[in-house]
């Protein structure tokens, strides 16, 4: 029997590695019947016909990670002994700003220094895509981050450092064009200790790393 929700079109992107959260389409789809008309725009036109159905399932994608655990990535660890700081940096990630459902998109550097605890390092990329699908502040999607890894790994240090470019600022408001923001969380030893921390900060700006 054909999936009733199965209504892709060819505009379609391929999916995201996440499952589309099971939001409830058909009211979203009235709401944005409602923009249109509050907007002066005739819903019943051609081009406009099939859009309260393709927002309804790009947010239902956009909101993926509302229903799910991002901690679950990290709980399967191993066992290793590597006492030397792990980092993964310019994990891409797009998320929407909650304040104006508008998209904020960048990059993260996420690092750790393990205490025996070890993560596959896709583990850290899901873990920022988790968090990164749902209305979200940068700061906040920065400290849940490095929250996540601090109690889960109970490293000896965690690190999260976000640059993003928020549409909210860019094409709208202030129009603030190109103009990044930063916003960093450090845990453990990175938090205490200035040459831990002047290291992981060092190793997320080699390279393509941070540009500030
Ligand atoms: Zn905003």
């Amino acid at each position: 029997m054909p999936n009733p929700r199965d209504t892709r079109d060819a505009s379609d992107a391929i999916p995201a590695d996440m499952p589309p959260a099971d939001v409830d389409l058909a009211r979203i789809e009235r709401a944005v019947r409602e923009i249109l008309l509050a907007v002066g725009e005739n819903p019943d036109r051609e081009g406009l016909l099939k859009t309260p159905n393709r927002v309804a399932r790009a947010y239902a994608e956009l909101m993926a990670g509302l229903q799910d655990d991002p901690r679950r990535h990290l709980k399967t660890v191993f066992r290793e002994r590597y006492d030397e700081i792990v980092l993964l940096r310019d994990i891409e990630f797009h998320s929407l700003c909650e304040h104006h459902l508008l998209p904020f998109t960048g990059r993260a550097h996420v690092a750790y220094l393990p205490d025996g605890k070890v993560v596959g390092l896709s583990k850290l990329a899901r873990l920022v895509e988790g968090y990164a699908r749902r209305p979200q502040v940068q700061e906040r999607l920065t400290t849940q981050i490095a929250d996540a890894l601090n109690e889960e790994l109970n490293p000896i240090g965690a690190a999260c450092v976000i640059e993003a470019v928020h549409t909210c600022m860019t094409i709208r408001g202030a129009k603030k064009h190109g103009s990044t923001m930063v916003t960093s969380a450090l845990r453990g030893i990175f938090k205490e200790n200035p040459s831990s921390r002047s290291e992981v900060l060092a190793l997320m700006h080699y390279g393509n790393g941070l540009k500030v």
